[in-house]
């Protein structure tokens, strides 16, 4: 087609949406950069497009992803800033057959998830950032795009906060459908078992909202596990709950001391974790482990963290503090940093005990002992009490086909800069994982969830759901998305097309 044809067609297309969308059907097909054009057009107005030829501006964009390794070229970027946007941007990827990946907060691990190289349209929903709260103040609305600093900063002075992550930065949106782990967990359960309903844009254009109660119940549900297979999220109405100060104590331990801090963490699962106000994370650094007790109300000592307290001795990594969850934020936010760095994890799940625990560890120090001396290796034995698994059934059901037992959610990760090792990591990673896997299987104590939020590319989330909920999400992925758009067209993600 010439230039100038192609032209008048995408001029014509802007004064009319749908004969735009069947245009860029016959015009674009097999052509990015048709498509490309398509969508700048198309969402002039709030000048939503952003091609490599625009330098720094263009770079700073795609650079958004955590992991340096997930940054890749596409051959544009198209930034909405509302759902009518995104509803507008689907048709047309859809209708010209391009592919496309969706990126919140671009914080997942795995390349081609949340980017796409030249031949696809990266879809960032960054601008879909607000915390809107209700009158009542009983939910909030958030875009998927927010970072949870912004979140939080809109609803803790006002003595609220919805249950999300962990760190400031993370994004909402991918958290949010991989489940989400927080600091509430035995509290409230996961992230998403809180939503009361999802805006949601379809394959086919069309906006709707999903909750327990409406003709999008079944979409509703879905959410709950079945991530990108159904549509784009484009916002999250979250309930909230008010919230005390905290208690926070963050503590390092030598790393001689690493089999006897697991000792106390798992007494601390056994019997400090049913005190729904604490939480404990944990971090097997190479230096020692480290751990942070926070206690939602603020006192000086928590009887729920007694196996810390008589495990001596210990590094304050802060002396011990009440403060707020944004005080939490600041302390958490600061040991991530990204620049040129690159990050791959996997995950896997075991029932809960401390014998199994120190021998995966040992593994995972054994597999990474020989990594490039500017890698690192971090070991996160998430401990998940049952109360998760029990919520989310009472809070209307999600798709996890979670064990009411305690348990351990893995995610681990390995920080490196050189391109070159990519492979080697990758690799290493696939080892632990199946060594790990073994291990916990001959011990009896596998599980066959694995925590989407901290999966890795080749690790299958949705089987490990059961059958039965598989099942139930490719009946929802074929009612949605009859013409399989999220399935062919989209680059990669926990897709029921990789079953
Ligand atoms: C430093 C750090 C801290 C973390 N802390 C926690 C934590 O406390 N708790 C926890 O549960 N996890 C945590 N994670 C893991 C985190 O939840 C995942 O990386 C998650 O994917 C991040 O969300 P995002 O919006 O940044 O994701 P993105 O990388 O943007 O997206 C992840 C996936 O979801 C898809 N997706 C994203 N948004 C949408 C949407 N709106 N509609 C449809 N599909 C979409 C993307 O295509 C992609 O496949 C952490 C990760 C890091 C790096």
């Amino acid at each position: 087609m010439t230039t100038s044809l192609r032209n008048a067609v995408l001029a014509a297309l802007t004064v009319i949406p749908t004969a735009y969308t069947a245009r860029a059907q016959q015009t674009c097909a097999g052509d990015v950069g048709c498509t490309c054009e398509a969508l700048h057009k198309a969402l002039a107005s709030v000048n939503g497009t952003l091609f490599p030829s625009d330098g720094a501006t263009y770079k700073d964009i795609e650079d958004v992803n955590y992991s340096a390794a997930c940054r890749l070229p596409a051959a544009c970027i198209v930034s909405p800033k509302n759902a009518q946007d995104v509803s507008t941007a689907i048709k047309i990827l859809s209708e010209a057959g391009t592919k496309f990946a969706i990126r919140s907060g671009g914080h997942n691990y795995i390349s081609g998830f949340a980017s796409i190289d030249e031949e696809g349209v990266l879809v960032s929903l960054s601008s879909l950032n607000s915390t809107e709260l209700s009158e009542d103040k009983k939910t909030a609305k958030i875009g998927p795009g927010s970072r949870w600093q912004a979140v939080y900063e809109t609803l803790v002075p006002e003595g609220l906060v919805v249950v999300g992550g962990r760190v400031g930065s993370v994004g909402v949106g991918g958290l949010m459908l991989g489940g989400g782990l927080s600091y509430f967990a035995t509290q409230r359960g996961l992230a998403f078992d809180n939503v009361k309903s999802y805006e949601v844009v379809l394959a086919d254009g069309s906006i709707v909202t999903a909750s327990a109660d409406n003709k999008y119940s079944d979409l509703y549900k879905g959410l709950r596990g079945g991530a990108s297979n159904f549509g784009i999220v484009t916002s999250y109405e979250l309930y909230t709950y008010p919230v005390d100060d905290f208690y926070v104590d963050a503590r390092a331990y030598s790393l001689n001391q690493t089999s006897d801090f697991l000792h106390a963490f798992a007494k601390y699962q056994e019997e400090g974790q049913s005190d729904p106000l604490s939480s404990a994370t944990v971090q097997l650094l190479e230096t020692g482990p480290t751990i942070l007790l926070l206690y939602n109300k603020p006192v000086q000592q928590a009887k729920a963290f007694d196996a810390f307290y008589s495990l001596e001795p210990y590094q304050p990594i802060l002396p011990a503090f009440n403060g707020s969850l944004l005080d939490i934020m600041a302390l958490t936010g600061s040991r991530f940093s990204t620049g040129e760095v690159r990050t791959y994890g996997e995950t896997f799940t075991h029932k809960a005990d401390v014998d199994l625990m120190i021998e995966l560890h040992d593994i995972f120090t054994e597999e990474t002992k020989n990594l490039p001396t500017d890698a690192s290796a971090v070991w996160v034995p998430n401990a998940v009490p049952v109360s998760v698994a029990t919520l989310g059934k009472q809070y209307g059901g999600n798709l996890l086909g979670l064990e009411e037992v305690p348990q351990q959610w893995y995610e681990w990760y390995i920080t490196w800069t050189s391109p070159a090792q990519d492979t080697a990591i990758f690799d290493v990673s696939q080892r632990i994982t199946q060594r790990c896997t073994e291990a916990s299987e001959a011990k009896n104590l596998l599980l066959p969830y694995l925590f989407m939020n901290t999966a890795g590319k080749t690790q299958k989330v949705l089987e490990g759901y059961g059958a039965e909920n598989v099942d139930f999400i490719k009946r929802i992925a074929a009612k949605y998305d009859p013409g399989q758009v999220f399935q062919n067209l989209q680059n990669d993600g926990f897709l029921i097309r990789n079953l």
